[in-house]
């Protein structure tokens, strides 16, 4: 199960809405099972794709990542994106090949097919097999509890 604060959640939320109908994305960063920061990133598909579900990342920016979440006590937990006309947010292959060559775990998918009432679900992948886990929306004064 993963934990987020609804500061978190509803910012991840608003990412990938304002990025409609275009792919957004980012990191998860945190500890054990709770997820305590986010480090939105800038697509490069939107300059060099014209399909609109797809997500490329510019060089260096994992390795950036990984000091930005380690300067705050936190570790890279997995990578949040929007799928802009998917009713489901559910994995695509080419979802799993990314994570997997990225070595991340959590995939948290925000399907916006209803761009008002999206919905959201987390994935650890393993092996090949995205397995859907449980996450938890906390009030943010209560992020001392889980610590
Ligand atoms: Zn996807």
């Amino acid at each position: 199960m993963y934990i987020i604060t609804r500061k978190h959640f509803e910012t991840i939320v608003k990412h990938c809405q304002e990025a409609y109908p275009s792919e957004a994305g980012g990191f998860l960063g945190g500890r054990d099972n709770l997820i305590l920061g986010i480090y939105p990133v800038f697509n490069l598909a939107f300059l060099h794709f014209s399909e609109k579900e797809e997500f490329a990342l510019a060089d260096g920016e994992i390795i950036k990542v990984h000091s930005y979440f380690e300067k705050h006590n936190m570790k890279v937990m997995g990578f949040y994106h929007s799928h802009p006309s998917a009713s489901f947010p559910i994995p695509s292959e080419k979802d799993i090949m990314t994570h997997k060559l990225k070595h991340l775990k959590g995939m948290m998918i925000v399907s916006l097919y209803d761009l008002k009432n999206t919905i959201m679900a987390i994935y650890n992948i393993e092996g090949n097999t995205p397995v859907e886990q449980d996450i938890k929306i906390i009030e943010d004064n209560e992020v001392n509890k889980y610590l």
